[in-house]
This record gives structure tokens, sequence and C-alpha cells, in this order.
């Protein structure tokens, strides 16, 4: 892969994307400071993105997590200098998770022979955020202002959104996915097509073509309707399911199949869907 390197996307706005899971981090630069999006999973992996935004920018940084998964915020250790911003749901989750999803994230690596970053993430200090948001947020970056949305549950209950209006760009964290499927493991099945839909209607998201997924490449409006799309379809069927009663996992996947997702992402799905029933 190439080397890793900022993008810009539109004026003064920059998505860095990492070989590692293919995570996508955001910078918004205004004349008085910077807006960093998410901090990859580990401190040293933070440190190094500190680094990189130092390139592009001497301002004061400012910090959003999308959600509370460790690889959109386990860097956080390398900005406890910074305003950190996420959704209140976002630091409830990281106190009852964080250390699962090490332990998780440890095993994993161990069992793929990467005892160096296993031993990095073991070492890495989790900084909760502590600037918290229930609802859509306007950020001042000076000359420039960006907004975070939240617009429902989905891939999890505390997605935030980052708007840059004036940009037309929409950084969508992992509530878009591409280049893989949507993450269902903590996520609400059939609410995520209309909290998709309730994000491309905001007022400061409607005119955004530029949308930047928490993985994979950058892509447009269209892509995001389309995801909204098969989420929806994915959502009716599994009400259909559901309510005839008998539903179990098998059934949940087989009325899923077709819309382009993969039986373990159809499974994760049709878990979730029973334990929120
Ligand atoms: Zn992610």
């Amino acid at each position: 892969m190439a080397e890793v390197t900022w993008r810009s996307v539109a004026p003064g706005v920059y998505v860095r994307r990492h070989e590692e899971l293919n995570l996508n981090c955001g910078l918004v630069v205004g004349e008085d400071r910077a807006l960093l999006v998410d901090t990859r999973s580990y401190h040293q992996h933070g440190v190094e993105l500190a680094a990189a935004v130092r390139e592009i920018t001497d301002l004061e940084v400012t910090v959003v997590n999308t959600h509370a998964h460790y690889d959109h915020c386990f860097g956080n250790s390398a900005f406890r200098d910074s305003q950190i911003y996420a959704h209140v749901g976002a630091v409830d989750d990281l106190r009852r998770t964080a250390e699962h999803q090490r332990e998780q994230i440890v095993a994993h690596m161990r069992a793929t022979h990467r005892e160096g970053i296993a031993e990095e993430i073991l070492a890495t200090e989790i900084v909760l955020p502590f600037y918290l948001v229930e609802q859509d947020t306007p950020l001042d970056l000076g000359g420039r202002s960006v907004e975070l949305l939240f617009a429902g549950r989905g891939h999890t209950d505390h997605d935030l959104a980052v708007s840059v209006p004036d940009a037309g760009v929409v950084f969508a964290g992992d509530l878009v996915e591409e280049g893989a499927d949507p993450m269902m493991e903590d996520a609400f099945p059939q609410e995520w097509a209309p909290t998709l839909r309730a994000l491309l209607a905001k007022g400061s998201a409607e005119q955004a073509d530029v949308w930047v997924p928490g993985h994979g490449a950058v892509v447009d409006r269209g892509f995001v309707e389309d995801q909204a799309a098969r989420l929806a379809q994915l959502g009716e069927r599994f009400d259909e399911v559901l309510s005839g009663g008998l539903a179990g996992v098998d059934a949940l996947v087989s009325a899923g199949r077709g819309l382009g997702l993969e039986d373990q992402t159809l499974r994760d799905a049709a878990v979730r869907a029973l334990e929120l029933r």
C-alpha cells in the first residue's frame, strides 16, 4: 500500500486512510483551531497521528471520537491536552466495554502473531472523551464552523458524524462503511436505515456530496443512499420474520440473503435483532 498520507478532499479538509483496518481519520482546519476526527487503535498510533497533524497545521487541535470502538478512540491518550468530544453514550460504552475490547484485540493480535501490537494495546491508557454532546452541536473553528451530528441509533447507540457544511463533506464514522459490510455487533439493525436517512436530511449535511466512511474509500451521496436502502430492506425483512413469531437466527439470516451482505454480517445482525426484540 502507498505511504500513509493526508489527502485533501476539500479546501482545509483532509482524510488519512490507514492500512490497519482501512481506517479513516479526518482533519478540518479553521483559522483558530483544527478538528481531528478519530484517533486510531492505541497510544503509539495516536502519537504517529499527532505528528501527522503537525505536518498540516500548528493550530490547537480539538478531537472528536465518532464512537467508542477501540480503532476510533484508543489513540486518545496521545491527545490528552486536547478537548475530546463524543456523544455521551460513547463514554458510557467505553466505561462498560473498554477493558473487554482491549482483551479481545490483544487475543486477536496474539492469535495472528502480532505480539508487538498486543503489547502496545496492553500499555495504552484509555482516555475518555470529556466534552459530551447528546444532540447536534456546532463547533466554531474560526472562519468556518463544523457540526457534530447525532441522527439516532445505527451502528451503535452513540454514533456522531461530523459535517463540514462550507466544504460539502461529512465524516460519517462507521454509520457508513466502504469495502466491507456494515458492522453489526453493537448495531440496531432495524434503526440504522432511518438514522442514515435522517443524517442525509440534516440541514448541514443535505448538500454534502463527499462522505468519508469510518473505513474504506471516500464515497458520494449516492453510495450512502444505496447503503441506507439496503439496510432498510434488511430491516423490513427482519421485521416481517420477527412479526411471524417463530423467528430464530437462521430464519433471519435466510431472510436477509440477496442484499449483498455476507452471512456473518447477517448472523451478527440477526443476533442483535433478537436481543433487541
Ligand atoms: Zn471502526
